[in-house]
């Protein structure tokens, strides 16, 4: 038996080679052995009689070689080995091509295990190029039974992978068991061990289904664990309580230009209860693009400004921070708040001039600033706060503990500021609840009434010119228009090199009667904020853009967004970027350009033309490409899920009921296996 941190050279039969391959693959111990786990299986346990084969049946047949040979096909220029194999029953042929080592390994006479499909031509059933193995006593890993299939590179075969797993498995033992017993016995768990050794050599498929929960429940229990954990984290801090100013609020609704809708009504309430309490509000605010989610913001900051704390905005970049700026400047004209904006380029304070830094930070540490909006600034390290009440973070997900903790500290009066997320990427719900199982749930799930429905287009290259035909009549009606390209190859990360090509065509040779503004990651903030300022004041007809193109930005005289190869985009970056037009009253249009027509494409492609629902086409598109090109494995701090997968709702919320109640009811300090893990998972995974 090895240690499990044994190096796999070590083992028997592993060669330099073969190690080189193995590491290739993320494998250099005994432990990541056990846990390279099958991506599929094949069913060879049937075994049958030869003169009950039928055709097109994936079986076993248990026989003697009576001839084995080998013989060169000079028409394909290959080997050919030629077997017979015959049981009590009868006989039957099997060929193999191009592996004429064969006949060195098997002999006439050997008893063997034949796996694999069963053929049929014009001279009967046959056999071709079927899993062989000398029915020999003890083990057989490669036939007769449920078998394994892993994903292997170069060199690699099946046959020593399995060879290899099957060593390690004899250390399985020593793979801690760390979730607490009460829990597996609740749910009739297989041990941990139990489960790694039938993940890859099941006897049936009955027990294989279990070992798979098992293993998806450890998963997927510790995300939640995870989770639950910060949540108490957060919980454990004490926040100033935020009283509802019923009177001016309802005023306040009441002199907005429109009716809020009952998702938005519903969300400012959970909101407003949250902030009543004493320990801060942990939120996440999903909505739409275009749903309203900047009046929750403006209610829940007048409520906090109205109680005499601090607000702060924080938006990805400068020039939505500069737009919540002069958002909010008009919702609150009629209340006598100091309203700053602070970015990397700007500190304005109201609608005044600019003032100077040490000005700026000595009226947020005395109290006189109401309302800070800006970017990451906002969390530099020489701010102080006087008494900061709540934290809003627009258009971006996570907010680490970590960045939490630094704004506590930075707050003079020491309570922890209530803290509430904004997102428009549409999430599905099980993403949502391991993304953000640490977080309550507000979701604005209706549009404002009166908007137009979107015109979204599939155009086939042959209409191209009549797109662009569409698109002079829209300008010259005063419109404005949208162009995203998507990146040439992965060395132009930016997608520079398409946007400057694409730029360059419309400018030159499509629409020179035009302006046509360029914007792209690799200018500088203040070059990106002067275009859009341009754009924003109708200097600049068409903008053509990579995928940088600002999430929120509000242009609502841009009534057409046309997408080049709008394949390369997730289905609900596109509806974020279809998002940014038909925001003004005028009918807007989204066209879409791919060079790519196989069906998938154009399937995928249909359901944005179809569906206008957000969270419709992130369901759609998770189970199309998976979470990790969707969101993006890293930056949305998706964490790696190896067996268990965003389908497996009734799990996710099953082990997220768990992780609650245990942690409830126990402290985690009296589970020391359990510790252990989630101090490991701490370093790897998405708490920040
Ligand atoms: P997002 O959720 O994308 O941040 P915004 O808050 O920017 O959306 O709102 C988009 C537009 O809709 C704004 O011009 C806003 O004033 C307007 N709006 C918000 N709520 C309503 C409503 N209930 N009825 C009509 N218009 C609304
Ligand atoms: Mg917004």
């Amino acid at each position: 038996m090895y240690d499990l941190e044994t190096s796999i050279e070590k083992l028997t039969s592993v060669g330099k080679t073969t190690a080189r391959l193995l590491n290739k693959i993320g494998i250099n111990t005994v432990f990541d052995l056990i846990y390279y786990f099958p991506f599929r299986y094949d069913d060879f346990s049937q075994i049958i009689k030869i003169n009950q084969l039928l055709p097109n049946q994936t079986v076993t047949v248990k026989g003697k070689i009576i001839l084995i040979n080998n013989r060169r096909s000079f028409r394909k220029k290959i080997t050919i080995t030629e077997a017979l194999i015959e049981d009590e029953t009868g006989s039957i042929k099997i060929i193999w091509f191009n592996q004429p080592f064969l006949i060195k390994n098997l002999k006439t006479g050997d008893q063997v295990f034949i796996s694999g499909r069963v053929e049929f031509d014009n001279l009967g059933l046959q056999f071709v190029s079927p899993a062989y193995e000398k029915a020999k006593k003890g083990q057989n890993l490669n036939t007769a039974k449920i078998i394994p299939v892993y994903s292997v590179t170069g060199r690699l075969t099946q046959k020593q992978i399995r060879f290899l797993i099957n060593q390690a498995l004899k250390s399985v033992k020593l793979i801690k068991d760390w979730l607490p017993n009460q829990i597996k016995e609740k749910h009739n768990l297989l041990s941990l061990s139990q489960a790694l050794s039938i993940i890859h050599f099941p006897q049936n498929f009955k027990v294989l289904e279990q070992a798979l929960y098992r293993l998806k429940f450890n998963e997927l229990f510790l995300i939640q664990a995870n989770n639950q954990l910060s949540r108490r984290y957060l919980a454990r801090n004490k926040a100033a309580k935020i009283k509802f100013k019923e009177k001016e609020i309802v005023d306040f609704v009441k002199f907005l230009p429109f009716e809020l809708t009952a998702d938005q009504k519903k969300a400012a309430w959970q909101i407003f209860l949250d902030l009543e309490k004493a320990k801060p509000m942990n939120r996440l605010l999903e909505g739409d693009v275009g749903s309203g989610k900047t009046v929750i913001a403006a209610l829940a900051m007048l409520n906090v400004i109205l109680n005499k704390k601090q607000a702060v905005l924080m938006a990805p970049t400068e020039i939505l921070a500069k737009q919540h700026f002069i958002t909010l400047n008009k919702f609150f004209q009629n209340f006598n708040f100091n309203i700053i904006l602070l970015t990397g380029s700007e500190r304005i304070l109201n609608n005044q001039a600019k003032i100077k830094k040490d000005e700026f930070q000595e009226i947020i540490k005395n109290g006189e600033a109401d309302l800070i909006i800006g970017t990451h600034a906002l969390i530099q390290d020489d701010l102080q706060y006087n008494n900061l009440g709540m934290v809003i973070i627009d258009e971006q997900h996570r907010f680490g503990v970590e960045q939490r903790k630094k704004l506590k500290e930075k707050n003079l009066n020491k309570t922890a500021p209530h803290f509430l997320s904004m997102t428009a990427t549409p999430i599905p719900r099980s993403l949502a609840l391991i993304l953000y199982g640490d977080l309550e749930l507000s979701m604005i799930k209706q549009m404002p009434l009166g908007r137009k429905k979107i015109i979204t287009k599939l155009v086939a290259e042959k209409n191209r010119n009549q797109a662009y035909q569409f698109i002079r009549q829209e300008i010259q009606n005063g419109r404005q228009v949208f162009v995203i390209c998507p990146l040439i190859d992965e060395s132009d990360k930016l997608g520079v090199k398409s946007v400057k090509q694409e730029f360059k065509k419309l400018d030159k040779f499509i629409f020179p009667e035009f302006n046509i503004g360029l914007l792209h990651g690799k200018l500088k903030a203040q070059e990106k904020e002067s275009i859009m300022l341009d754009f924003k004041n109708n200097k600049i007809n068409i903008l053509v853009s990579t995928s940088v193109v600002e999430v929120g930005i509000d242009i609502p005289n841009a009534t057409i967004m046309m997408i080049e190869g709008a394949d390369r985009f997730g289905l609900a970056q596109l509806h974020q970027f279809r998002g940014r037009v038909g925001r003004g009253g005028y009918q807007s249009y989204c066209f879409l350009f791919t060079d790519n027509y196989n069906n998938k494409t154009t399937e995928r492609l249909s359901a944005l033309v179809k569906s206008a629902d957000g969270f419709a086409l992130a369901e759609y598109d998770l189970k199309f490409r998976g979470p990790g090109e969707v969101y993006g494995t890293r930056q949305s701090g998706m964490p790696d899920l190896k067996i268990a997968s965003l389908t497996d709702l009734d799990l996710i919320n099953l082990t997220k009921k768990e992780a609650e109640e245990f942690f409830d009811k126990n402290n985690f300090k009296n589970f020391p296996l359990l510790k252990n893990k989630l101090e490991q998972i701490k370093i790897i995974a998405h708490l920040e």
